[in-house]
């Protein structure tokens, strides 16, 4: 039995229907879940469906009974997360799990990615649990971008602080089909693997390439760290998330997302969904 946390959830609802896709009996398949009801859709295609909630350790062990592998895809309350994922981990210890996988960050245990040291804590509760795992550092998703692309085909401006900091951006669909790869290769040894897309990317790219899409001139400006928040704040961003917003851009600019070229495709055999493939897809072309 394979079994997915945050089945409810975008990645985890790719990797849930990306493993009936890979051939994997559907009864053969847990979606872990807080709400059944969000889950009609793949009961209906026959996959168990059990309720876990990060925060109750005791129907945790119940619905991991039984399960031989486990994806913990990494929780969305920020600051609550290290209690919850260490809960995970320790009901997979002890209902048995044979191979845990976890969605992790990029570089999580040596970079100052203001996400990281919830996945770093993660990654070090499942090192102290000695569970057989597999940390996947997902780098980031393209469609992190999808507001700053329409923005940008409707202004013909984009704005960051990150300047020529790269990242290896993949869409959400091409890191569930490495949890899949994973999930379902039977000699997946455990390890680290730093995942991201296959060719390396700059805010002006994402200019550029809406600017080819559209016929319109895209200009990308490059702001210091204070213009950045005052553009975020004028926008009507609060302080917090202009803070946080900043602060990612101040970790690409330092290189804290250059990791993982092709790391997804050396999983999937397959190439990764292009930026010029996802601007299109979000352009509607
Ligand atoms: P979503 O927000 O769509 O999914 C998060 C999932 O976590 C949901 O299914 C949610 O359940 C589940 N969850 C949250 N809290 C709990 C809990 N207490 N108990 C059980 N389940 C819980 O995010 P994505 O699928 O897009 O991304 C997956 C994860 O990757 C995120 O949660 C985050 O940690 C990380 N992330 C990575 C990004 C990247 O660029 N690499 C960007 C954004 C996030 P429910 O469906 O019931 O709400």
């Amino acid at each position: 039995m394979i079994a997915v946390t945050g089945a409810t959830g975008q990645l985890g609802r790719l990797v849930v229907t990306g493993l009936l896709d890979a051939g994997v009996p559907a009864a053969e398949v847990t979606a872990l879940v807080r709400d059944e009801a969000r889950a009609a859709d793949l009961a209906a295609r026959g996959v168990q469906v059990a309720v876990a909630d990060y925060t109750d350790p005791t129907g945790l062990r119940a619905a991991l009974t039984g399960v031989d592998r486990l994806l913990l895809v990494s929780g969305s309350e920020v600051g609550q997360r290290v209690a919850q994922h260490t809960n995970v981990v320790e009901a997979a210890v002890a209902a048995g799990v044979g191979l845990l996988v976890y969605t992790s960050a990029p570089k999580a245990d040596a970079t100052t990615l203001v996400l990281a040291p919830e996945h770093a804590a993660t990654e070090r509760a499942i090192a102290a649990a000695g569970i057989p795992a597999v940390v996947l550092r997902n780098n980031w998703y393209w469609e992190n971008y999808d507001t700053q692309v329409q923005q940008a085909a409707a202004t013909g401006q984009l704005a960051g602080s990150s300047g020529a900091g790269r990242a290896f951006p993949a869409s959400r669909a091409d890191f569930a089909a490495a949890a899949v790869a994973v999930l379902t290769d039977e000699q997946a040894s455990p390890g680290v693997h730093e995942l991201g897309g296959d060719q390396p990317f700059v805010l002006a790219d994402l200019a550029a390439e809406v600017g080819r899409q559209t016929g319109t001139e895209v200009v990308c400006a490059d702001l210091s760290a204070d213009e950045h928040r005052a553009v975020l704040l004028g926008a009507g961003l609060d302080e917090g998330t202009a803070g946080f917003v900043v602060a990612l851009d101040g970790n690409i600019a330092a290189g804290e997302l250059d990791a993982g070229q092709g790391g997804i495709s050396a999983l999937t055999g397959r190439p990764t969904r292009t930026l010029a493939e996802h601007v299109a897809l979000v352009l509607g072309r």
